[in-house]
């Protein structure tokens, strides 16, 4: 099996929600560890094997195959999903914050036809928080983790 898509551990989280189980109870019936569930849960595929992976998909009707694009279809992408992770791409605009530089990325400029370069200086868009996995959100900061986008 290829390398999972943080955004099946999303997929299987809200599955989980929907079927009003708690990482709890589906771990003790996968068989892993709940601190596992809930590590994957965050965006972390490779906290759980592939065997008690698919056995979540099956329990939770997710069907896997569908929910791991392959790179070539990250163009079904909407546009102005992906965010530019060079520092210096004029699409990025820096801030300070306490001495700090931020970088507040401008997601329409960098990625305005979903594609899977930056339109503005070529580098390969990133769409999940390098942090911790989770989809990006509007801002310059990850609403999941804390962590800035791009440092
Ligand atoms: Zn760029
Ligand atoms: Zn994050």
């Amino acid at each position: 099996m290829k390398a999972l898509n943080p955004e099946i551990c999303f997929k299987l989280r809200d599955a989980r929600r929907l079927a009003g189980l708690s990482q709890h109870v589906l771990a003790a019936e996968v068989g892993c560890k709940q601190s596992a569930l809930s590590m994957f849960e965050q965006g972390r595929p490779t906290k759980l094997s592939t065997e008690v992976v698919e056995k979540l998909a099956k329990k939770l009707g997710v069907d896997l195959s569908a929910a791991a694009p392959s790179p070539d279809s990250l163009a079904a992408y909407a546009p102005g999903s992906g965010f530019c992770p060079n520092p210096q791409c004029p699409s990025n605009h820096a801030y300070q914050v306490a001495g700090r530089a931020l970088y507040s990325p401008d997601r329409a400029a960098a990625d305005p036809v979903g594609g899977r370069f930056c339109a503005v200086c070529g580098e390969v868009l990133e769409r999940f928080c390098p942090n911790c996995g989770a989809p990006v959100h509007a801002g310059a900061v990850c609403s999941h983790c804390g962590q800035p986008y791009i440092e």
